[in-house]
């Protein structure tokens, strides 16, 4: 591969500024702190600014076992471009061999609670252990993603992991996303070309069509317009900010 051109950034960008005043207020004050990452848009443009800054922010990722091979093509791009370790969080395989046995392997397409059952196995116990002793959580969620997130806040207290959540990239616009991406010529998840707007797991993850939200393309045939997996789910039901 060759080396990118390696592009300044631009500390004079009211957006850049902020995210970087949220980047090391956790790196300071909340740690051990981490960033989730599916390799996501968000994710890669925070990544990039870790790496850029040396800010002490660890990386994690959940491999479901069910994502995209476009996600680990960049995932062993980012793994190859920046000095970083991502931590990768694989499912109990015992309880995967049972919910295929009983349920069989495509039953999250059945009932909503089948589908929050398998996103409960290969997510949300994955996530439980990945942030155990953390104390500071990152997530490239942002407001422009779907009706539900235009209420989050930059920071808030996750009363259920006892942490502090910060989402750095909360205010920016898609334009924004991608004007970053392309001026850092950062790896990105080619699905992003192929129309997709949020990627997930494979047979839960879809391109969407203009006016759709960005969230309209995961688990679509499912009626409820909340598309959270359980991850971020208790977010609009329990947290508070702070
Ligand atoms: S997104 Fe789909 S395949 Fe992935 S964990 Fe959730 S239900 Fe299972």
């Amino acid at each position: 591969m060759n080396s990118p051109t390696i592009t300044p950034i631009d500390f004079s960008s009211a957006h850049i500024q902020q995210t970087i005043k949220l980047l090391k207020a956790a790196a300071s004050d909340h740690q051990p702190t981490a960033l989730a990452t599916a390799f996501g848009a968000e994710s890669v443009v925070l990544i990039h600014l870790i790496a850029e800054l040396k800010l002490n922010i660890s990386t994690f990722s959940l491999d479901t076992g069910r994502l995209p091979e476009q996600t680990y093509q960049v995932a062993a791009e980012i793994q190859q471009r920046y000095p970083i370790t991502i931590d990768w969080y694989f499912p109990e395989a015992a309880s995967i061999e049972q919910l295929n046995r009983e349920r069989g392997p495509n039953s999250f397409r059945d009932s909503v609670e089948n589908r929050q059952h398998c996103c409960s196995l290969r997510k949300v116990l994955p996530l439980q252990r990945a942030l155990a002793g953390k104390r500071g959580w990152l997530s490239g969620q942002r407001h422009a993603h779907s009706a539900e997130r235009a209420n989050l806040l930059a920071t808030s207290w996750d009363p259920n992991r006892q942490l502090t959540k910060i989402l750095p990239l909360l205010t920016w616009t898609d334009d924004q996303v991608w004007e970053f991406i392309h001026t850092h010529n950062i790896p990105y998840n080619s699905l992003y070309d192929q129309g997709y707007s949020s990627i997930g797991c494979a047979p839960c993850s879809r391109a969407t069509t203009a006016g759709e939200d960005s969230r309209a393309g995961r688990w679509w045939w499912e009626q409820q317009t909340n598309k959270e997996c359980g991850i971020h789910a208790d977010y609009f039901s329990g947290g508070s900010g702070i």
